[in-house]
Parts: structure tokens; sequence; C-alpha cells
């Protein structure tokens, strides 16, 4: 199974992602992680990312797809994938065509997550995660079961990203409408999309994907 989960910033798509790898041994595809890697590692790709991820704008067609060429070529072909923040414009859905059939992959479902805007800025203003693990955690919505200590890891280390921030986050959601959410029609004429409601609980979304992939 290849599979695009879709949605703006705070959507879930990152939290959701993790569950799958877990339950189901696909891998996650995140440019954004992908990004925020090369940053700290001041690569080139990262300092040139750098600036326009922190403004909440779109880092260059060309860089992201780059990004999952390279990862799609290590992949075992048996192993699925999920495709979490990518593509977000026109052309980067036509690359990610040309990309799966290049590494004989086919696409077979665009989940996506519907969110009411009003609650985004307080689920990404809230994020936090495990600085060691990365485990995604939320000041109200998921708190490590024990205070201050990660879950998955013991670490007592998180972090919140720079862009994280109220501003930032008007402007990555009018990216996200204006470039992102006009690439749904496309699929939806494939008959690949399926909507699930992102407002719902944690378990309650990874439970109404786990039943669209099963
Ligand atoms: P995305 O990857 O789409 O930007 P995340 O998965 O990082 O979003 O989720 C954003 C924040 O909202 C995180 O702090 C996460 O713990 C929290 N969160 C994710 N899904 C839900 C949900 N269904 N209900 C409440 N909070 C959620
Ligand atoms: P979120 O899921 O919270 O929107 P991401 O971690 O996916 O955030 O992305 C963080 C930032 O990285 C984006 O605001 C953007 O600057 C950059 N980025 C990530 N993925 C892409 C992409 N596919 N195309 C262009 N820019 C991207
Ligand atoms: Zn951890």
């Amino acid at each position: 199974m290849n599979i695009i989960l879709l949605g703006p910033p705070g959507a879930g798509k990152g939290t959701q992602s993790a569950r799958l790898v877990e339950r189901h041994g696909m891998r996650q595809l995140s440019t954004g992680d992908m990004l925020r890697a090369a940053v700290k590692a001041q690569t080139p790709v990262g300092l040139k990312a750098k600036a326009v991820m922190d403004r909440g704008e779109l880092v260059s067609d060309e860089i992201v797809s780059e990004l999952i060429d390279a990862e799609l070529a290590a992949m075992p072909a048996g192993q699925g994938a999920i495709f979490d923040g990518y593509p977000r414009t026109a052309t980067q859905a036509e690359m990610l065509d040309a990309l799966l059939e290049k590494h004989g992959r086919a696409l077979d479902r665009v989940i996506e997550l519907a969110v009411d805007e009003d609650a985004l800025v307080d689920r990404i203003t809230g994020r936090f995660t495990c600085a060691r693990c990365g485990a995604g955690y939320h000041d109200r919505y998921r708190q490590p079961r024990q205070a201050g200590v990660c879950d998955e890891c013991g670490s007592t280390e998180f972090k919140r990203r720079p862009d994280d921030n109220e501003e930032t986050v008007r402007t990555r959601m009018q990216e996200y409408r204006a470039k992102t959410a006009p690439i749904l029609p496309g699929y939806e004429a494939r008959g690949i999309v399926r909507r699930v409601d992102g407002m719902a609980s944690i378990d309650a979304v990874t439970a109404a994907i786990d039943a669209i992939l099963a």
C-alpha cells in the first residue's frame, strides 16, 4: 500500500503516520521531518530551506521531490509508503506520479483528514515532541502518561518547533488553502480519496484509517 495523508498543518498527519508505522510496518515519508533534519545538519538543502520554513512558506518543489526520490530508492519494494506532508502543490502531485512509476509503485489511497480550521492553531501551538525519539505530544490533548517523561523512550527532554507559533501557522494555513487543497479534485477524479473526520479523538481517527486500509 502507498498512501497520502492529506490535511492542513495540525490535522494529525504525523500522529497517524506514527501509528501506521507501528501497526502496519509502513514507512513514513515526511518532507517536513526530512527538511528539519537537513536544517539541523546544515546541509546545502537545509541552509536554503530554513528561512522559508521559518516564514511558513513552501520550499521548492524540486527540493522536496528529490528528498522523496532518495527515500523511495532506499526502501524495500514490499514496504508500504505513507506520504506525510507531500505532495503540497499541483507540481509535486505530478512529480509524485512520476516518482512512483520510476520506483514501481502505485498510489492506493489519499486519506483526507478533514478538520475545523479554528482548532488548528490550538493544536499547533500546543504541540511538542520528545527530543530523543520524536514521539508527538500536546499540552492538552496528549500529555505523556507521567508528566515530563516520554512514554516511548523515557527521555525527559522535549522540544517545540520554531514555526509552531500563531503567526507562522496562519501563513501555513493560507499556503495549504491556496496550493495544497486544489490537488484534491484530481485525486477524487481517480476515485482514491477517502475522507476521515480529523476532529475525532486520536484513537477514533486511527480506527477510521484502519477501516479504510483493511
Ligand atoms: P500534522 O502532522 O498534520 O501537522 P500532528 O500529528 O503533529 O499534525 O498533530 C498536531 C498536534 O495535535 C499534536 O500535538 C498532536 O498531539 C495533536 N493531535 C493530533 N491529532 C489529534 C486529534 N485527533 N485530537 C486532538 N489532538 C490531536
Ligand atoms: P505541518 O505538517 O505542521 O504543516 P511539516 O512538518 O509538514 O508541517 O512542514 C513544515 C514546513 O516544511 C512547511 O511549512 C514548509 O515550509 C516545509 N515543507 C514540508 N513539506 C513540504 C513540501 N512538500 N513542499 C514544500 N514545503 C514543504
Ligand atoms: Zn521519546
